[in-house]
């Protein structure tokens, strides 16, 4: 590995630090819930598993190559890793963020996909999907994820939580918890708008004409 590898990945590694205590501090995570990760060429560095994401150190943060084999750090990385490198495997994502946040889980546990209610939704792709159930950590869970963020930046994962994705040359982290904090808004949102009443959901007319006028600048 050469030097300028070595300084990317630990940038990374600083990076998942500050990001983890950003999703602690938002209350997106508590306690050991949720993993991040980020990718540099064919490594990808990846927050411990079962440590807590406002306590993460750089150097906790394990390296793994595409293939899951550990090259750098002590720790096991997440039980999650199988889903992150499938993600960046299946998609063009440089960073994953998965959390266990409130309303994204509501959302997951009582249906199939969030509708567009909001016309920031289309900031994801439009409706998330909500993965089928899967025991966490399985290549199932992966696959049942792949499958759902299709076309999108994020999914919801039933009765456990959310996945974002970012992508381009920067940014890759920022991207992907911007997702996270966007996706939790509209969860929230619909959440509240269900307990007011009956939600109005954007037609298909509505969406194509807010990504016409978003392309006139
Ligand atoms: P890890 O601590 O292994 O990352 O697990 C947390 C989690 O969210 C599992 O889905
Ligand atoms: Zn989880």
């Amino acid at each position: 590995m050469g030097e300028q590898v070595g300084e990317q990945v630990d940038a990374l590694r600083r990076e998942l630090c500050e990001y983890g205590r950003r999703a602690a501090a938002l209350g997106l995570v508590i306690g050991t819930s949720g993993n991040l990760s980020a990718r540099d060429g064919d490594l990808v560095v990846v927050t411990p598993s079962g440590v807590a994401l406002d306590r993460l150190r750089p150097e906790d943060c394990p390296v793994v190559g595409l293939d899951g084999r550990v090259v750098r750090g002590e720790r096991k990385p997440s039980s999650e890793t199988p889903m992150h490198l499938a993600l960046y495997r299946e998609t063009g994502a440089r960073a994953v963020v998965h959390t266990h946040s409130v309303f994204a889980t509501v959302v997951a546990s009582t249906m199939t996909e969030l509708p567009p209610i909001h016309y920031n939704a289309l900031l994801l792709g439009g409706a998330v999907r909500v993965a089928p159930y899967a025991t966490y950590g399985t290549p199932e869970l992966a696959r049942n994820v792949i499958a759902a963020i299709e076309g999108r930046q994020a999914a919801l994962m039933a009765n456990h939580g959310a996945v974002t994705i970012g992508g381009g040359d920067e940014g890759g982290l920022e991207q992907a918890f911007e997702a996270t904090r966007l996706l939790e808004w509209l969860c929230e949102v619909y959440v509240r708008a269900l307990g007011v009443g009956r939600p109005t959901v954007l037609t298909e007319d509505q969406l194509t004409a807010v990504i016409e006028r978003a392309l006139q600048g």
